[in-house]
């Protein structure tokens, strides 16, 4: 049995109340750690800390952030394997994505923003009569960076690392589902001489640890990464204090692919856009809109390529496709598959979980499902699944598939599929997302602004914009003529 501890000043400390909640892992269902079950106590705790550390850390030099955070990203590539090993036994995905896409989109993440913080500049503005503005940007303070389960170290930093760069002292809360590396990197902070009380890691649950930070008035802005529900909960708290938030929420995702296609190769694309990471990823196309002509042809090869899809234990190297995160994420897949069903729908492969070896038995397995047949203003095309879930429906015409697209309440992301350059960005302008992928999809560069629209959530992150909401701006103004 594993036990992980908070990172608080410092040092690896167990929650105040001494209680634990055990942590799952979802390859077989068995408890194989511990994690301090924090509370307000611990928060506090945290936030003196990092108030104590702040007025040195945001006085250390950009060159000197920019080294000690790049330390942080060497050491990740260090720990590499134990990192992937961690990621894959807490989360369920298997080794070959944490390999290729978690671990080392961690690393990137602290090595990005470290170097960011030695180029961050800020805005001047000359008048006619010779007055000069200039935008002082100063780091918030103590901020509170709190982060979901489905890539757990590479959203965990997505956060950390711009707030540290920008001079921020950092109090963050991973997902209780999925702390492992959370836990991992306070060791490799403390390695990298990280000083005592910039980062402050509390584990725990969202309503004890995550709402403490929410309410907590010496935390001057939230970054948040969730669902919808729970952005809705904390943006109500933290409106009536004015604090800062940057929230990025659920999504139901739209693939569009028009009948001038290459077939196959679209239809591997598509496949992999759903089911990556179990679907298990904010960005995953779940609706996925084919134009009539090719309709019959698409999803006989997709369900071909879907079918195929081989479910394994995650923590064998040749595994593509591991488990669902946890018993409770598993039976709100199901339970949408028999909702499905219910609106008429006709599953064309997967719906049930697969047969596993005796030792996995105990584990959360579902094969990829494609769900045909369904209008795209039923429950199970405007509520986010959030699993291997994907349904096909059919279109005719541009107008009509844009306004099935824009025809829920979310607005993340899109990825649109056609040779004709001219309609995939008429189409791609009229899309109500934050970001729309043409002929690719999850190809991400750091440097542009990510985060949706509508109730996918509020703000972006990403490049200078985050670290924009990580510092407050002040216009100071000289009349050099007095
Ligand atoms: P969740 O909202 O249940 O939890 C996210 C985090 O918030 C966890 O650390 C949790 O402990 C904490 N939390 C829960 N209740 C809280 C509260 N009342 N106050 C403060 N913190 C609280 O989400 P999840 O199930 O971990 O993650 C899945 C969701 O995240 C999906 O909806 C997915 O679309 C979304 N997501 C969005 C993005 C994006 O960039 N837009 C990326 C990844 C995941």
């Amino acid at each position: 049995m594993i036990t992980l501890y908070n990172y608080i000043n410092g040092t690896l400390v167990s929650a105040r109340s001494g209680e634990s909640i055990s942590n799952v892992s979802p390859r077989d269902g068995k408890v194989f750690s511990l994690i301090p079950d924090s509370d307000h106590h611990d928060v506090e705790v945290a936030v003196e800390a990092a108030q104590a550390a702040f007025p040195t850390w945001k006085k250390t030099s950009a060159e000197d952030r920019c080294k000690i955070l790049t330390r942080i990203a060497d050491l990740i590539a260090v720990h590499q394997e134990k990192l992937v090993h961690a990621e894959s036994l807490d989360n369920g995905k298997p080794l070959s994505v944490s390999s290729h896409v978690d671990i080392p989109r961690a690393e990137s993440n602290m090595r990005f923003f470290a170097s960011g913080a030695q180029h961050f500049a800020s805005e001047s503005h000359v008048m006619e009569n010779g007055t000069v503005n200039y935008t002082y940007r100063k780091p918030i303070g103590v901020v509170g960076c709190i982060s979901p389960w489905n890539l757990p170290l590479y959203l965990f930093t997505w956060k950390i690392a711009p707030a540290l760069a920008a001079g921020n002292c950092v109090v963050a809360k991973p997902s209780e589902i999925t702390p492992y590396t959370a836990f991992l990197f306070s060791e490799i902070c403390i390695e990298a001489g990280l000083p005592a009380g910039v980062l402050n890691i509390v584990h725990g649950t969202g309503p004890k640890v995550g709402e403490a930070m929410v309410n907590h008035p010496a935390i001057k802005a939230i970054s948040f990464t969730g669902g919808t529900a729970t952005g809705k909960r904390i943006a109500s708290i933290l409106a009536p204090q004015f604090k800062k938030m940057s929230l990025e929420l659920g999504g139901k995702n739209a693939t569009i692919v028009f009948e001038d296609v290459d077939l196959e190769k679209t239809a591997s694309a598509v496949s992999r856009a759903a089911f990556a990471n179990q679907g298990q990823i904010c960005l995953c196309g779940s609706r996925i809109f084919v134009q009539r002509g090719i309709y019959e042809a698409f999803k006989r090869m997709l369900v071909e390529k879907v079918s195929k899809m081989k479910v394994m234990d995650p923590m064998l190297p040749e595994s593509k496709f591991g488990a669902l995160v946890s018993e409770a994420h598993l039976e709100k897949v199901l339970s949408y598959i028999t909702t499905a069903k219910e609106e008429g729908g006709t599953v064309l492969c997967g719906g049930q979980s697969p047969e596993m070896p005796e030792e996995l038995r105990g584990g959360f397995y579902l094969l990829p499902t494609l769900i045909e047949g369904l209008s795209p203003s039923c429950r199970t095309n405007q509520e986010e699944i959030f699993g291997p879930v994907a349904t096909l429906i059919p279109f005719d015409t541009e107008e009509e598939v844009i306004q099935y697209a824009n025809g829920t309440v979310y607005g993340l992301a899109a990825s649109l599929w056609t040779k004709d350059v001219s309609r995939a960005h008429r189409v791609a302008h009229q899309l109500e997302t934050g970001i729309c992928w043409i002929n690719t999809w999850l190809n991400r560069d750091l440097r542009t602004p990510f985060g949706g629209v509508k109730q996918s959530g509020l703000g972006r992150e990403g490049g200078w914009e985050a670290f924009r909401f990580f510092t407050e701006p002040q216009n100071i103004c000289i009349d050099p003529s007095h």
